[in-house]
């Protein structure tokens, strides 16, 4: 491996040479934004961000975990959302947020973790209330999240997802900003069950794996982001019925002796957008 700072030298002379490299190392390698203006380039999962605000570590009702891998960097409409959710979470039964991973200061692939959060409007949002105290730089890396499941894994354990929990993830999803929010099949049947006649909001909190710590929330493309490319609309509806029990379907058998995929190729320059080249190497 070598130095960052040498892979900064090596990425602004020899660039051509870098079209190899796996991009997580390159975007990885650089520590702070490009000076551009702010903007999210490509899709959710392959693209990167210029002029890239940073999420303070703490702010009045929210901190930041996990802080040596330099992830809360954000397009500044992510960043404004989550100030503004975390001043609007005392009002529904939390102390503060805990907020996991956004970015990289430039977006891009990461080493570890994700395959979206790569353009700035993307955000994990943990699940377990903020402490009452400002955690140290040694907890934030080293306290676990809390699952939400119950043992069987297909239902929510009621003393860890409550009022509370619902509360949060409804009002982060009423947001005319945030396009969809991802959690648990457990959770999502929790928020089918205890959403009454108010039900519209549901259509953006979609299932998928994982997501019983956190739940991740996605800002549609903003106005300043021509670039950005957006995902199609959820599907309308509030996915409570068909949609949600097909994530309990069970697997289908296999009807041939499965072969081992091979791993995906490594995203390299050439799979993100042009521009994403230059955010690499702005100065
Ligand atoms: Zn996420």
């Amino acid at each position: 491996m070598f130095s960052r700072l040498a892979a900064l030298v090596l990425l602004a002379t020899v660039l051509p040479a870098a079209a190899e490299t796996p991009a997580k190392q390159l975007f990885g390698a650089v520590e702070n934004p490009a000076p551009l203006a702010a903007r999210s380039i490509g899709s959710y999962s392959r693209g990167c961000l210029a002029g890239a605000a940073l999420l303070p570590v703490n702010g009045p009702t929210w901190q930041v975990m996990r802080l040596s891998r330099n992830r809360n960097w954000g397009n500044p409409v992510l960043v404004g959302f989550l100030e503004h959710l975390a001043s609007k979470a005392p009002a529904v039964g939390w102390n503060g947020l805990l907020v996991g991973d956004l970015s990289q200061p430039r977006g891009g692939p990461m080493s570890s973790g994700h395959a979206s959060h790569q353009i700035g409007l993307d955000a994990d949002i943990w699940l377990t209330p903020m402490p009452k105290r400002e955690l140290t730089y040694d907890e934030r890396e080293r306290v676990s999240a809390v699952s939400m499941l119950a043992p069987d894994k297909l239902t929510v354990d009621p003393k860890k997802f409550s009022q509370r929990q619902f509360n949060i993830i409804r009002l982060a999803a009423k947001q005319p900003e945030v396009e969809r929010i991802f959690v648990n099949r457990a959770i999502k049947k929790a928020l089918c069950e205890g959403a009454g006649s108010d039900r519209a909001w549901l259509s953006k909190v979609r299932p998928w794996w994982g997501h019983d710590f956190h739940f991740h929330v996605r800002m549609a493309c903003p106005a300043n982001s021509p670039t950005c490319k957006p995902q199609a609309a959820p599907p309308s509806g509030d996915g409570c019925g068909a949609e949600l029990q097909s994530w309990y379907a069970p697997p289908p058998k296999p009807t041939k002796p499965s072969k081992p995929k091979p791993p995906a190729p490594e995203i390299t320059l050439k799979d993100l957008p042009p521009e994403c080249s230059q955010v690499l190497v702005a100065k």
